[in-house]
């Protein structure tokens, strides 16, 4: 029987609609409104896109928007000063910068500026590390991961004491998933580019996260049956029959994996639209814990 195709669009905007009314509420009880900042480097034009729909986005839910643009060359120091403004700007509650920036610029040392009441993509180590530790609560996690989980949860696939695997290691999304379903009580594995049998390690698992870049990776023979498959890949593949010629795939191998899995996330449609939902989100609790709501 054919997987159950787990709906990430209407998901993300039962998550946006979640936002709005919040947002809507906090207004009319405090006169204030969740603030987000997204800072720019350069003129790449995949991010020049992805910071349009964040804006686009912050807009639909009621969330104020603040913005950024620095030119290519811009220093380290320029990138500093418009973080450091931001932190002591009351009306921002999350920062965001959008990467990569320019090569001249050290990531880390920008990401570690971030206040970390205002980390909403949740990368400063302090917000990693409390992901990490038992006990500890981090004020952000990152998007992409924490949408993994939501869209488990919301479908009702369980978590506690299942094995699952995770594939990639980055700090963007793997190891963060990874840390997430841990601390669901999941029994976690993380497959990365030096795994000898990462099909037998698949095979053991009852969710598998696929995040590793490479191309419809995993296919249906690597997945045991009834398993729920959440692939966040997003790969460019030659298609002919596309006017742009070419369409999107997952690290996953939709087509195999669906006859296999119980649940599993298309591309487009999946994993993408939970990371701009879960921004939105993230923004919201960093207003509310600054209004002490
Ligand atoms: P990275 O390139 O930063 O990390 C890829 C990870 O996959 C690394 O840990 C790497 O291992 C591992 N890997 C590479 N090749 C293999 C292999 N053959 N077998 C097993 N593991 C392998 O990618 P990201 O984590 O940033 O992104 C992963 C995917 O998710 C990409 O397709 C990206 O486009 C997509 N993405 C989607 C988002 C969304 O909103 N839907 C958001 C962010 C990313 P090692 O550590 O050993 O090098």
């Amino acid at each position: 029987m054919a997987a159950e195709i787990i709906d990430g669009k209407a998901i993300a905007q039962t998550v946006r609609d979640e936002v709005r009314d919040k947002v809507s509420a906090m207004r009319a009880a405090t006169g204030k409104a969740p603030g987000l900042a997204v800072v720019l480097v350069g003129e790449r034009k995949d991010s020049q896109t992805y910071v349009r729909s964040k804006k686009k986005a912050c807009e639909e839910a009621g969330i104020a928007s603040f913005g950024t643009d620095l030119p290519e060359d811009a220093t380290e120091e320029e990138v500093l000063a418009v973080v450091a403004a931001y932190n002591a700007d009351p009306n921002v509650h999350g920062i965001l910068v959008q990467l990569p920036m320019p090569k001249h610029i050290d990531e880390e040392r920008v990401l570690s500026a971030i206040d970390y009441e205002k980390d909403v993509d949740g990368f400063h180590p302090l917000n990693i590390g409390r992901l990490s530790q038992r006990g500890r609560e981090p004020l952000f996690v990152p998007c992409t991961p924490r949408g993994c989980i939501e869209l488990l949860e919301r479908t009702g696939v369980p978590i506690a004491g299942k094995e699952a695997v995770v594939v990639g290691r980055s700090n963007v999304v793997g190891t963060p998933a990874a840390l997430l379903l841990q601390r669901r009580d999941a029994t976690v594995t993380i497959v990365h580019s030096r795994t000898p049998n990462p099909e037998e390690i698949c095979r053991r698992a009852d969710i598998v996260i696929a995040a590793c870049g490479q191309m419809e990776m995993v296919k249906g023979s690597w997945l045991k049956p009834g398993c729920a498959v959440i692939d966040v890949g997003i790969n460019a593949k030659d298609d002919a029959t596309k006017k742009r010629g070419y369409r999107l795939v997952g690290d996953v191998e939709f087509e195999t994996a669906k006859e296999v899995a119980g649940h599993i996330t298309p591309v487009p449609g999946g994993v993408g639209p939970m990371t701009i939902a879960i921004l939105l989100q993230n923004t919201l609790e960093g207003a509310e814990r600054a209004f002490g709501q």
